[in-house]
């Protein structure tokens, strides 16, 4: 089966298909518009975006909602990470919010973790649902040059997602889990 992955973000498009086209799916990617993310929570968000991509394409459309919560910070960025620092704002800014918000704090209070809510819509109006999470730290400079978003602040381990390699990051990232639990889940329909 074919499915649109229901994102405008290259590098989460480039890690959907790392991660599913190992396990025979096929994600494509289609024009259609972006639709505002007007849910509280990632779940709802990823369902808004994989119904609208469903409905302008006519095919199974695969969304990802996602972001970083961090436990000193009371939960934030969370379901806000893109607009943190504001709209326009570039990862260097959020980083740099981040990082500035969590002067002072010790290493052993900077915990966090990244979710990543998959919903898939169905044109016959039915869909799966999955949620994959990764525990971490937040570091005290960035490192490390691959990836993208906060990606250079995120440590699992004592490596940041950007110092990891492709399959390093998908093997314990949120978006690893999620869609691999994705995949499960379709086997079970
Ligand atoms: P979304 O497109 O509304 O889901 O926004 C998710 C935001 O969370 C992204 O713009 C990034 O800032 C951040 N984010 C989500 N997943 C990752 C990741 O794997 N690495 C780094 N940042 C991420």
């Amino acid at each position: 089966m074919k499915f649109v992955i229901a994102t405008h973000n290259a590098h989460k498009v480039e890690e959907f298909r790392r991660i599913l086209e190992p396990l025979g799916i096929e994600a494509v990617t289609a024009d259609f518009e972006d639709v505002e993310e007007t849910g509280t929570t990632f779940a709802e968000n990823a369902q808004i975006k994989a119904e609208a991509a469903c409905h302008a394409t006519g095919l199974p459309s695969v969304a990802d909602d996602s972001g970083l919560s961090v436990d000193a910070l009371g939960g934030e960025p969370g379901v806000y990470s893109a607009r943190w620092a504001g709209e326009g704002a570039t990862d260097a800014q959020r980083i740099e919010k981040l990082l500035r918000k969590l002067d002072g704090v010790p290493a052993d209070e900077r915990t966090a973790r990244f979710v990543s809510a998959i919903h898939c819509a169905f044109p016959d109006g039915t869909a799966v649902a999955v949620q994959g999470e990764c525990e971490g730290t937040i570091a005290f400079a960035p490192a490390g040059a691959g990836g993208f978003g906060y990606d250079p602040v995120f440590l699992v381990g004592d490596k940041t997602y950007a110092e990891m390699t492709g399959a390093e990051k998908d093997a314990v990232s949120h978006r690893g889990k999620a869609l691999r639990a994705f995949v499960e889940a379709l086997k079970n329909r």
